[in-house]
């Protein structure tokens, strides 16, 4: 198997506007820094809301740490115009480098479909964003067995029509809607599965190479306590932090991860 880096994301949700965003990050920085200085092969990537990617952009500036880099929760996909309320592709490259997309609290809350999620996949690549592309299945799916086949139709849904290169440039988070935010992560072994499903799913799309070079995250209840059960299967590339990337807990994740 190819050894892929270990990616730790933080999705802020919305929580921490500009003064008590650029705090915490100053706070937790060095920390951050010390371990992927020591660890390079861990990269940790930092999402506040868009309204306070600017101030977090501005602390990191004044403390840099190597392989810390800055994301946005969501974008939309046209270039510029009449879109009350949203920010562009162009304007998310200004400060970050990756922008998470189709998370289950904007298809859920917001309503996004894969269609529209393919859209704005297809807009970031464009724009040399690297996008964390969300799927997992809600409780219902998960009892009544339709899990791979559900996440199968996102997979092929929301990650169509990419070009050879753009399909070795993503990033997939796997985020069973039963375990965010919920304390009940999945199993390891649990997760590890699904996962490997998701890889065998994009390898009949785009073939080997790419299925083997694109990093594919668990997310869901994710801790300083269970993070090092997840890392240590070899199809989980890392994870994506929700509740825990508010806390020092963050720090303790990437720490075990590298
Ligand atoms: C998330 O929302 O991406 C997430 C994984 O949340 P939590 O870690 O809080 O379950």
């Amino acid at each position: 198997t190819i050894a892929r880096t270990a990616i730790i994301a933080g999705n802020w949700k919305m929580n921490f506007g500009p003064k008590q965003a650029a705090s915490f990050t100053s706070n937790i920085l060095p920390t951050l820094g010390k371990i992927t200085r020591a660890n390079p092969h861990v990269l940790s990537i930092i999402c506040p809301p868009a309204i306070s990617l600017a101030a977090v952009h501005e602390v990191m500036e004044a403390m840099p740490a190597p392989h810390i880099e800055l994301g946005a929760q969501n974008m939309y996909f046209e270039e510029k115009g009449a879109f009350t309320g949203e920010i562009s592709p162009e304007m998310v490259k200004e400060l970050c480098t990756t922008v998470i997309l189709g998370h289950s609290e904007r298809r859920g809350y917001f309503h996004e479909n894969d269609e529209l999620v393919n859209k704005k996949v297809l807009a970031a690549l464009n724009h040399g964003l690297r996008p964390i592309i969300c799927v997992g299945e809600n409780l219902a799916q998960y009892e009544s067995g339709k899990t791979h086949s559900f996440i199968e139709t996102q997979i092929q849904h929301s990650l169509a029509n990419l070009d050879a290169t753009q399909a070795k440039q993503i990033v997939i988070a796997y985020e069973p809607i039963w375990a965010i935010g919920t304390g009940k992560a999945a199993t390891a072994e649990g997760a590890n599965q699904v996962i490997h499903f998701i890889r065998h799913t994009y390898t009949a799309m785009y073939g080997q190479t790419a299925a083997d070079t694109i990093h594919i995250l668990y997310g869901g209840s994710v801790t300083g306590a269970n993070i090092a059960d997840f890392i240590a299967y070899a199809d989980i590339d890392g994870a994506l932090i929700g509740g825990s990337s508010i806390k020092s807990d963050f720090a303790e994740i990437l720490q075990k991860t590298a």
